[in-house]
């Protein structure tokens, strides 16, 4: 795959500490700041806040991804 396919990158599976494997996860716009925006990603089970995303503009290939 090249790797501008990455750009679009979502995460489909997170590990949820609830359900103590990785799960499927919905991905929630949180906030929208002036450098980027950031997702929030919450398990399909039970509900739980997974992990969040920050997709910074302008440098292009500025993606963070934040797990707590
Ligand atoms: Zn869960």
């Amino acid at each position: 795959m090249a790797n501008a396919s990455y750009r679009d990158f979502d995460a489909t599976e997170l590990f949820c500490p609830n359900c103590r494997k990785a799960v499927p996860v919905r991905k929630r716009l949180l906030l929208v700041l002036a450098e980027g925006d950031r997702y929030d990603y919450t398990c399909v089970y039970c509900g739980a806040s997974v992990g969040e995303k920050m997709v910074t503009r302008g440098d292009g290939d500025g993606l963070t991804f934040l797990v707590e």
